[in-house]
């Protein structure tokens, strides 16, 4: 019998049957999904679909209950692994009193570099420089990071988790705090850093739209994974409208959206 072999390509992330509750509530419930390795993939869902338990759970974060966590095809999350894992947060509040700028910022979290502070700027920018002109924050290495707008502290953390060089990126709501505007030349430095690099990029979003034009693969979380696909065909997908319902519109061409909110 003639059967035909795709040969897979190896997984960044495998999660088995990941089952995780929170106050008596079950929040996921047998979590399935493998996101192959450099692949920029968009993870959706409504708010309180566990996006974030899952997130904490890849982190080693969150001890799930059941079920299995496999990165980067070797084994459950822990400090060694980690470390080639980048994750950016939604939000970082930061005190106005913190008072590092952006060129400090990122010498302090590159690996290796102690006593950087005391050598001469020109010697940390020439150490930062691939991420920096990545990310395009190379206007901004003087700025005090607590006086950035959203959008440009998004940049600084994304190019911060990049000097580590890392294989797998979990952006947690890439934009939040991004302007409508600023949005697609955001995604546009990502998909760059995505294809420059070759690694795996995770877009956590509670909507597709924002995410639907750079992923290849879109997986829609709903306490588990209703529904992967394309994202023309998440998009469509009768499975995603009986799991949202009515109040998660996943995509429109032209809006103004604001975070934290999604209903009709
Ligand atoms: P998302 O990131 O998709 O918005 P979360 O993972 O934050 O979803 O939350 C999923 C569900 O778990 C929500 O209904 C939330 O109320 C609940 N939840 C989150 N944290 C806790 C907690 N510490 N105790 C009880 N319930 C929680």
């Amino acid at each position: 019998m003639d059967i035909a072999f795709r040969p897979q390509r190896s997984a960044s992330i495998e999660v088995r049957d990941l089952q995780v509750s929170l106050g008596g509530n079950p929040v996921l419930r047998g979590v399935d999904l493998r996101i192959e390795a450099g692949r920029m993939v968009a993870l959706i869902g409504p708010n309180g679909s566990g996006k974030t338990t899952l997130l904490r759970c890849l982190l080693g974060l969150q001890q799930p209950h059941r079920g299995s966590i496999r990165l980067l095809g070797e084994g459950p999350p822990g400090p060694r692994l980690l470390r080639r894992v980048g994750y950016v947060p939604q939000r970082l509040q930061l005190d106005p009193s913190f008072m590092l700028t952006v060129r400090e910022f990122l010498a302090i979290r590159r690996p290796g570099t102690a006593g950087w502070f005391w050598r001469p700027s020109r010697f940390v920018d020439d150490q930062l420089h691939e991420a920096v002109a990545e990310m395009d924050v190379t206007r901004l290495l003087d700025r005090p990071v607590a006086g950035l707008s959203g959008g440009q502290l998004q940049r600084v953390l994304i190019c911060s988790s990049l000097l580590n060089e890392p294989e797998l990126l979990l952006l947690d709501e890439p934009t939040a705090g991004v302007d409508t505007p600023g949005e697609e030349d955001f995604y546009g430095l990502i998909a760059d850093v995505h294809r420059r690099r070759g690694l795996t990029v995770v877009l956590v979003s509670h909507d597709l739209s924002m995410v639907y034009r750079h992923a290849s693969r879109v997986y829609a979380l709903n306490g588990v994974i209703c529904c992967e696909g394309s994202p023309d065909e998440v998009m469509n997908a009768e499975s995603l409208k009986r799991a949202y319902g009515i109040h998660f519109t996943p995509y429109h061409h032209h809006h103004h959206h604001t975070h934290g909110g999604h209903g009709p």
